[in-house]
């Protein structure tokens, strides 16, 4: 079973990359470095540490931290916090792994809070 082990660049390559210009995207609320594209949006309804959380396909800018079983809500999980490199502030959260099988499609993906983002390209975004 391929669990597609999609290349999380652990390599701490500590800059600012990428910005996509003309696409929706979420910044770092401190720094506004560029940390995923509005495309890479699973889902919205998510909680985070402090309320909502989003849940990304990819991110980009930032970097992970120590990878630790936490629970959560939905069970225990083995995730690592994510940072922005732009400003070593904590954003979310990746899941390494879930325990619980019905969680299992969260695994590789990240989970970025809201308090922690804004929105670039003024996209349309009215529904909850
Ligand atoms: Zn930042």
């Amino acid at each position: 079973m391929a669990s597609s082990s999609q290349g999380i660049s652990s390599d701490t390559k500590a800059q600012v990359v990428q910005t996509f210009e003309g696409h929706p995207s979420y910044s770092c609320c401190k720094c506004s470095a560029v940390v995923a594209l509005q495309d890479e949006l699973i889902s919205k309804s998510f909680s985070g540490r402090d309320g909502r959380g989003f849940l990304m396909q990819s991110a980009v800018n930032v970097k992970l931290g120590r990878r630790e079983d936490r629970k959560l809500l939905t069970g225990v999980h083995t995730v690592a916090d994510v940072f922005c490199v732009g400003c070593n502030d904590r954003l979310g959260w990746f899941y390494h792994k879930a325990a619980d099988v019905s969680q299992k499609y969260k695994e590789g993906k990240y989970l970025l809070e809201r308090e922690r983002l804004i929105k670039e390209n003024n996209w349309e975004l009215d529904e909850e």
